[in-house]
């Protein structure tokens, strides 16, 4: 059989949320597109770039409640992908972060189907990017990590919290506001000094980002104070002490009524 005549699924990063953010690739394949699967984070500008007379089908959650299992998704993907239909599924930044991309893809290519992964525009680099923190930082940071701030409902978070306390390596975490408590208490509870800067990106890239700097200590009572919400990352390190002196930090850089923002980072 050649290669066109398989069934095949293109695993999409739609990016942080900025259309200007996907790779050409992503681009090129969403204008051409049959039917596309999204999750909640893909945006309505990069849905846009879709023929309207391709099937759009939305899988994701939706005030909490997931509209579709895996398992569904998974079979839904596996029936679209037929030779000849251009099937994407899309999900925000990159398929293979914290996105069970990988696990779709396995699922598909045990039956059979041909997976091309796209990557995409991961939260942490573009929020970081469109915030004026840099990831790395001479003196500053010499390493990244990104970690996931989320559980199952009926679990306790279970990082390792020795490991990830390094004031040397930044640290960002996705989908930590529901644990935030936890996470503040885990590292500094583990030798992370509580007065570490710390940033939420709300809305990355997005209308409406804002960029709030503050220290570990803080973090908690940052969230609930500014009632952040989904989607925001933090990144925490001494690298997020920079944004305010780095160009972009202009485009989106939040602070509360009143406060400098030598004020908002010591608040
Ligand atoms: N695959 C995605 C991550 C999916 S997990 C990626 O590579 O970016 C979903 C989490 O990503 C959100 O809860 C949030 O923590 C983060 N996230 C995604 N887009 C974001 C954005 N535009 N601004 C802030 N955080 C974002």
């Amino acid at each position: 059989m050649s290669k066109t005549a398989r069934p095949v699924v293109y695993l999409v990063g739609g990016g942080p949320g900025d259309p200007d953010l996907l790779t050409v690739r992503a681009y090129r394949l969403l204008q051409r597109a049959d039917a596309v699967v999204y999750d909640r984070l893909v945006g309505d500008e990069v849905l846009d770039l879709v023929p309207r007379g391709a099937a759009r089908i939305f899988v994701g959650k939706a005030n909490g409640l997931h509209l579709m299992q895996q398992p569904e998704i998974n079979a839904l993907l596996a029936r679209l992908a037929t030779p000849g239909r251009l099937t994407i599924r899309l999900k925000g930044g990159d398929p293979f972060v914290f996105g069970r991309g990988s696990e779709e893809a396995e699922y598909l290519v045990r039956r059979g189907i041909d997976v091309e992964i796209v990557p995409g525009i991961t939260a942490a680099s573009g929020c970081a990017a469109s915030a004026g923190i840099p990831l790395t930082h001479r003196g500053c940071a010499t390493g990244v990590r990104f970690v996931t701030g989320h559980c199952r409902e009926d679990k306790e978070l279970d990082l390792n919290w020795q490991s990830l306390a390094d004031p040397d390596t930044t640290l960002v975490v996705y989908m930590g506001l529901a644990n935030v408590d936890q996470i503040a208490a885990g590292l500094i509870g583990a030798g992370m000094p509580d007065n570490i800067a710390a940033a939420i990106i709300e809305n990355g890239t997005k209308a409406g980002q804002r960029v709030i700097v503050t220290t570990l200590a803080d973090l908690p009572e940052r969230v609930r104070r500014n009632q952040v919400r989904s989607p925001a990352i933090f990144v925490i390190g001494h690298v997020a002490a920079l944004a305010a002196t780095m160009p972009q930090a202009a485009a989106g850089w939040f602070l509360p009524a009143g406060q400098s923002a030598a004020e908002s980072y010591h608040a």
